[in-house]
């Protein structure tokens, strides 16, 4: 068993948007179990972000808790500072943190588009620019973006997040091309179905479950672990010539 001295993100400074719960704080955990120190976002759950900040202490890692809302800019500079001052630097970005609002294309409304628009694409094109400032002169910078399938395939009666989302692929590679002479990485992780608070009740009901399980070639949903693997070896050295990527983790969603 490695120990975090040992571990493929040693000293490395990460910071996880929409850590405190569902994909964001598996990923937090993972990074630090591969020595990472770790800000961890949250929204508004104070208690368990304060929790996942516990489980990495008490396994020997280092990480801090910071609230701000990724969809106002000007929050922003709280994580960066986190980071900066706090750590010392800043090597990896994910940004995780999405809503969703689900609601037909008849029924959608401006402030649905604003704030789905503001968090999941506009938060995560300002917040990757203040980090990239500070990786640019470091000359080295992982940012990891967390998309879905349905930037590659619609899911019905949520356009704007299939929207967002299908932005996000572009946003990836369009500062994956501007940064690559820099030494910073931008990829993108798309991932299927996955067993968070967003999904749960949904998929507590039988027939919805069956229709998504029939959609998923690996018959079963997600579990948050099954999205570390892609972001460790995108938060890594491993993935120093990967640039601009999507990679789905998805159970092979996409393939029919
Ligand atoms: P989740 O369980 O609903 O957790 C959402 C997390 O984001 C929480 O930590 C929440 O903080 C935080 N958050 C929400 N709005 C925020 C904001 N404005 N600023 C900062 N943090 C904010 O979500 P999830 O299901 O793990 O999804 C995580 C990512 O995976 C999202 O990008 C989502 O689109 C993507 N994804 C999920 C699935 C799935 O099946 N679950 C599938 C494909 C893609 P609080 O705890 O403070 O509320």
């Amino acid at each position: 068993m490695k120990t975090k001295d040992e571990g493929s993100l040693k000293g490395r400074v990460a910071i996880v948007t929409g850590a405190s719960r569902g994909i964001g704080r598996a990923i937090a955990v993972g990074l630090a179990r591969e020595g990472a120190f770790l800000v961890v976002n949250y929204a508004s759950k104070a208690a368990a972000a304060d929790e996942v900040v516990s489980e990495i202490r008490a396994a020997g890692g280092n990480a801090v808790a910071v609230q701000a809302d990724v969809g106002d800019l000007a929050q922003h500079e709280r994580l960066i500072a986190a980071a900066r001052d706090g750590f010392g630097q800043l090597d990896i970005l994910v940004n995780n943190a999405a809503v969703t609002k689900r609601e037909t294309f008849l029924e959608a409304t401006t402030d649905g588009w604003d704030r789905t628009m503001d968090v999941d694409l506009k938060g995560v094109y300002f917040l990757s620019q203040a980090a990239a400032r500070l990786m640019v002169a470091q000359k080295s910078g992982k940012i990891i973006n967390i998309s879905s399938v349905h930037d590659a395939r619609p899911m019905l009666a949520n356009s704007i997040y299939n929207i967002a989302k299908a932005g996000l692929v572009m946003l990836t590679k369009s500062l994956a091309l501007e940064l690559a002479e820099s030494g910073i990485q931008v990829n993108c992780v798309s991932p299927g179905a996955i067993l968070t608070d967003e999904t749960r009740d949904r998929l507590a009901d039988p027939a919805y479950r069956a229709k998504v399980l029939a959609k998923i070639p690996a018959r079963r949903v997600g579990e948050p672990d099954d999205v570390v693997g892609a972001v460790l070896l995108l938060a890594s050295a491993a993935s120093n010539y990967i640039n601009g990527a999507t990679l789905y983790v998805d159970g092979g969603m996409l393939l029919q």
